[in-house]
């Protein structure tokens, strides 16, 4: 299996753009009276977690989940080479079916990334795209194993870290001097020191009481701590987090919760 779909090695910058910063259901939450949820407030609207990188050369997402469809098209994305999963809860998965458009557009099947285990979950969800003789236009994936050893796409470099999600293992990514950890309650010695050095973390910060399976605001603030990074993004955010404006008010001055939009260079 090529661990490199498409390698070029010139070094380039990387733009990242968060496509969503909130949690499973998403801010505001359906039906929900919270006054959270009826923030007139554009940070306080959270598609469901995700991230895009874009060189000139190369596209990638980490997660394609519910709100894929959408964020593709807020974002303006014309061309997508792969995408990253890391992890098969709904909320990272349920968009995949939405590929389709970018693979009528390229004649060719999406290349995704995953684990052996979140490729079965994947041939389960999906199942009609695996069939012998699937229905015409269903979606085409390319799949390709996921593990720690570092690996390129196009001029992206990729290094799939290892975290703990209550007990599901589950992959977060650095991306040179940038790291993205979401849906993560526990990260590993061997994951910390495979993170050493990074300038830029994001990383899952439910909400401000803990939670069996996400780190909260407080948990995540010492991982930015312990690596000493220079600016932290919270992500995956739940409307029981407070108003963005609020809460980011609380916060050291090189931590932010993260928006959707949001985007820097790395
Ligand atoms: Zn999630
Ligand atoms: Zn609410
Ligand atoms: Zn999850």
């Amino acid at each position: 299996m090529p661990r490199m779909l498409f390698l070029c090695n010139k070094k380039s910058k990387v733009k990242v753009t968060v496509l969503g910063s909130g949690t499973s259901q998403g801010v505001p939450v359906i039906a929900c009276p919270c006054p959270v949820c009826a923030s007139a407030d554009e940070h306080d609207k959270r598609l469901r977690s995700s991230i895009l990188l874009q060189t000139a050369s190369t596209t990638l997402v980490v997660d394609a989940g519910p709100d894929f469809r959408q964020q593709m098209l807020r974002a303006g994305v014309k061309k997508l080479d792969a995408i990253l999963i890391s992890h098969t809860h709904k909320d990272h998965i349920a968009g995949l079916d939405d590929v389709r458009s970018f693979n009528y557009l390229t004649g060719k099947p999406m290349p995704v990334f995953a684990c052996k285990r979140d490729q079965e979950e994947i041939r389960h969800e999906f199942s009609y795209a695996f069939t012998k003789n699937p229905y015409p236009g269903v979606p085409e994936y390319d799949l390709h194993e996921l593990t720690t050893e570092p690996f390129q796409l196009g001029d992206i470099p990729i290094q799939a870290v290892e975290l703990l999600h209550m007990h599901l293992s589950v992959f977060g990514f650095r991306f040179g001097r940038f790291a993205y950890l979401t849906d993560v309650n526990h990260i590993p010695p061997k994951s910390m020191k495979v993170l050493e050095g990074i300038e830029i973390l994001m990383i899952d910060a439910l909400r401000k009481k803990p939670h069996l399976s996400h780190f909260n605001l407080e948990q995540a603030i010492e991982v930015a701590e312990q690596l000493a990074v220079k600016t932290a993004y919270f992500t995956h955010i739940s409307h029981l987090m407070g108003f963005h404006r609020e809460v980011q008010a609380e916060l050291p001055a090189n931590m932010f919760l993260a928006w959707d939009g949001l985007s820097f260079e790395i």
